[in-house]
């Protein structure tokens, strides 16, 4: 009896084709077939390799019947790799119908670990990565982008969304009216390209770089959202200090001069002093 196929799940590079792993080219170019997002793409990564293996379609429009073909496939004992056209599969990628009836129906899924745009991102960002969401992309309409916004604004974790040159200034624009102008993030651009770009700082200070050059505005976007931080987390003088001011001053001024004074943040310092009158009244 023929023994089954295996599905192998690889990355490919985001930008910098020098970024495929040793493994992910001998595993293409071993395979019976490759299924690919999108054929054309797929070509023009393999003859860079000069890797001749078969390809197939799998993508958004033909996953349903092309996952029982592939499946097929499979169990008349054809390897088969998965690719998209960057980085990992599925990682907001097609792949997840096939992967998911692959192992329900008992074939060994195996993954080929390479690049994603997200982990390249946090990787370089500077910001807290010991606990993150990843978000996928933000919606393409402005309520529903809020909306998303909005339900990680109370969360410690870093947010990580991905976004399009199309939506990327009224993206910011989201993030002024939901989380403030001061709130800190991070935005990665064009990972592992010759433009590749990292703006760091208060949304209103990235809003300025990224507005004020057009060609700034051109690639893919990586956004990572500083998680709020605990009251616990923050200087207990600078709260202090804080509340020595408040009588004679707004809150957010107050922040600014304790941040100023003592060091930290003032978004954080005004967060955390908002949470604390907040919690007293
Ligand atoms: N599967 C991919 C991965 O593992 O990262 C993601 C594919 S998703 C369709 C494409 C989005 O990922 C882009 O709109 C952008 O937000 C992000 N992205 C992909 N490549 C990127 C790069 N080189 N630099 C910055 N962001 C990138």
């Amino acid at each position: 009896m023929q023994s089954p196929g295996t599905l192998y799940v690889v990355a490919t590079p985001i930008g910098n084709l020098n970024d495929i792993t040793q493994r992910a080219l001998q595993i293409l170019a071993e395979v019976d077939y490759i299924a690919a997002e999108d054929t054309r793409n797929a070509a023009k990564l393999l003859n860079h390799f000069t890797i001749t293996t078969k390809c197939v379609a799998y993508h958004d429009h033909n996953e349903e019947q092309q996952s029982v073909n592939l499946i097929e496939m499979l169990k008349n004992g054809n390897q088969i790799a998965l690719i998209s056209d960057a980085g990992t599969p599925l990682i907001n990628d097609p792949g997840y119908r096939i992967v998911a009836l692959a192992r329900q129906q008992g074939f060994k899924v195996v993954p080929v670990p390479g690049c994603s745009a997200v982990i390249a991102a946090l990787s370089a960002a500077g910001i807290a990565t010991d606990q993150f969401y990843f978000g996928g992309f933000l919606p393409a309409k402005k309520q529903a982008r809020q909306n998303k916004i909005s339900a990680i604004k109370e969360s410690p974790a870093t947010a990580v969304f991905y976004e399009s040159r199309h939506r990327i200034l009224a993206c910011l624009d989201d993030l002024t009216a939901v989380l403030g102008d001061d709130h800190y993030l991070v935005i990665a651009r064009e990972l592992t390209k010759t433009y590749e770009s990292f703006y760091a700082g208060s949304v209103a200070e990235v809003k300025a770089l990224i507005s004020g050059d057009a060609n700034q505005q051109k690639g893919e976007f990586v956004i990572m959202l500083e998680g709020t931080k605990e009251v616990s987390d923050v200087d207990q003088k600078s709260l202090q200090l804080i509340n020595k001011l408040l009588p004679y001053m707004p809150l957010k001024t107050a922040a600014g001069i304790a941040a100023e004074t003592l060091g930290g943040k003032k978004n954080q310092l005004y967060k955390a002093a908002l949470h604390l009158n907040k919690d007293s009244d």
